[in-house]
């Protein structure tokens, strides 16, 4: 599949309707503009790529919203070189929008056939995150803390307590929390100990699952 003119005007109509639901900041409406969602899908469901919808992505999983994923990112508000942790890489359409932010990306998966085929598609476009993680989102990734941002993709019981321990302090972590639906939900630390709470609207995402291995 290509990346055409006919895609890129889809995806400037795409913008505008992520624009008219709220979405202010310019740079993440640029990427918007920018990444060839269509690729993220399967050929053959090209035609809904450019729908502001998530879309199921094989083995239970979905490729998030449009609008969602711009709402997240705008939550991250990460400053230049930001280091970031995705839990959830799934189709990969997230971590590039992080990447086309500039940011030093590292992204988890649990689901191993997701995991090998979006880390070789990452390779097939040149897409470069610092490092695409086999594993379980609740521990976070010890090994690159601290993190700027923590972006969660999925919907999580509990708020994990690794992701909070792995913020620097003024890090943003942006999770949706609930089992049914989910509350978007941000948490900013302020200091060692403290970190403020803001909670946005509803939301709707497939679970964050314990790991079983
Ligand atoms: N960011 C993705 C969204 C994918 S849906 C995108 O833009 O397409 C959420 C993803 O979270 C799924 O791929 C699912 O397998 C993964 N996931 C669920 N629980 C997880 C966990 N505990 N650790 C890591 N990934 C998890």
């Amino acid at each position: 599949m290509q990346d055409t003119f006919k895609h890129k005007g889809m995806r400037n109509q795409l913008a505008g309707v992520v624009a008219s639901k709220g979405i202010a900041n310019e740079k993440v409406l640029n990427a918007i503009r920018e990444v060839p969602r269509h690729l993220f899908l399967d050929s053959g469901f090209e035609a809904h790529a450019y729908q502001d919808k998530a879309f199921p992505i094989g083995a239970d999983q979905t490729i998030s919203q449009p609008y969602t994923v711009a709402f997240q990112t705008e939550l991250l508000n990460m400053g230049p070189n930001a280091k970031i942790l995705e839990i959830g890489t799934g189709s990969g359409y997230q971590t590039a929008v992080l990447l086309h932010l500039k940011a030093k990306v590292y992204t988890i998966e649990r689901q191993q056939e997701l995991f090998k085929k979006t880390k070789l598609f990452f390779s097939k476009m040149g897409y470069r995150p610092k490092k695409v993680i086999f594993g379980d989102g609740y521990k976070g990734y010890q090994e690159a803390a601290p993190f700027d941002g923590i972006i969660v993709t999925a919907g999580a019981p509990i708020v994990p307590k690794p992701l909070l321990a792995q913020l620097k302090v003024g890090g943003r972590l942006v999770i949706p929390v609930g089992v049914e639906s989910q509350i978007m939900t941000l948490f900013i630390r302020k200091s060692d100990k403290e970190f403020e709470k803001k909670e946005f609207g509803d939301f709707r995402f497939v679970p964050l699952l314990e790991d079983k291995n």
